[in-house]
């Protein structure tokens, strides 16, 4: 029997792209060493689309039985798009790919051949990351060496959700319900048998990113606490430092004080020192606060996503397979 592969694509927005990422998939599966080697299924999930893209997904559905398709209530998000995904793949592998066919689907012919020679998880690299501003890749990779010092599992940068996984890796991810979710550090996190491969990326066929810099800022501090607790522990180690200039400051006034007398001076120091612990002590809480927020978020354990449809079949619990 073949071995399944499904490729896995949330979509938002994504009505222009689908057509040309259905025609490229096509294009791929053709070559006969893919198209008889493997079984395929391209598991499309509509993460609360506004335009087309659900009519879009229903008619490719129609008439090729490889399209599946997941309809979400509303969109979730795509780290929960992705979640859904991995609970209703069903292939022995699956590939991680945008809608946007920024992931060029030329790839996938070499992680199918690293992953048959015993690797679990074949993530691409990217080699340059296509069009995007200054701003926006200086603070990203400031971003990724933050959080690569504040942790052990290796957080690569430039390398995104484009990978190959093995069934084991998706059994494991499911297993994974957090609800704030920071996928690229769960690959990390799992371990298994990696291997790296390069890719160019290409710009996005259509449509726009739904990405701004808020999104990217929000996602950076999300991927950082749900991580790594790193910065409680920088809190922790400013206090200390702090104080004990503190304490190093309040023998150096008594002994002056002693020695001179007291003059009642002192009025740009006072402001100085209390300014300054007061904003170290309203970083520290907001610190405290981001983490505090991660645990009331999860202690509700509520569902990372609520799909309305899987393929045609409308969903009564939201939530099948589970
Ligand atoms: N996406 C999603 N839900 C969202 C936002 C994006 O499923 O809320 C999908 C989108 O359709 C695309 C992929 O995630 O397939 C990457 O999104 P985008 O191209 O906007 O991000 P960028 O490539 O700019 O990082
Ligand atoms: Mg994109």
């Amino acid at each position: 029997m073949n071995k399944k592969v499904s490729i896995l694509i949330p979509c938002y927005n994504e009505e222009k792209s689908l057509p040309l990422m259905y025609q490229a998939l096509c294009d791929l599966v053709s070559s006969p060493e893919l198209g008889e080697r493997y079984d395929w299924e391209w598991l499309f999930i509509n993460d609360g689309s506004v335009d087309q893209t659900l009519d879009v997904l229903k008619e490719l559905r129609q008439h090729d039985p490889r399209v599946c398709y997941i309809d979400l209530s509303r969109n979730f998000g795509k780290e929960n798009a992705m979640s859904a995904g991995f609970d209703y793949v069903t292939g022995d592998c699956m590939i991680i790919m945008d809608a946007d066919l920024q992931h060029p689907p030329a790839l996938i012919p070499q992680m199918l051949e690293q992953w048959e020679q015993g690797f679990d998880d074949v993530y691409a690299k990217r080699l340059s990351r296509g069009r995007e501003s200054w701003l926006r890749r200086k603070l990203s990779l400031f971003f990724y060496s933050l959080l690569q010092r504040s942790t052990r599992v290796d957080i690569l940068p430039n390398v995104g959700d484009f990978r190959l996984l093995d069934r084991k890796c998706i059994n494991v991810l499911r297993r994974m319900r957090e609800s704030q979710r920071y996928t690229k550090g769960m690959y990390s996190w799992i371990g298994f048998r990696k291997k790296e491969l390069l890719f160019e990326q290409q710009d996005r066929v259509a449509g726009t990113s739904s990405w701004n810099f808020m999104g990217l800022f929000n996602l950076a501090i999300d991927g950082i606490t749900s991580f790594t607790t790193f910065p409680l522990r920088l809190a922790t180690i400013i206090g200390v430092a702090v104080s004990l200039a503190a304490f190093l400051f309040l023998v150096y006034v008594l002994v002056c004080t002693w020695i001179w007398g007291d003059p009642v001076q002192g009025y740009p120091t006072l402001m100085v020192v209390i300014l300054f612990l007061g904003g170290v002590e309203l970083l520290a809480l907001g610190i405290i606060g981001e983490y505090l927020g991660h645990i009331y978020h999860e202690s509700k354990h509520r569902p990372t996503y609520i799909a309305r449809e899987y393929n045609g079949e409308l969903l009564t619990d939201g939530y099948a397979r589970l």
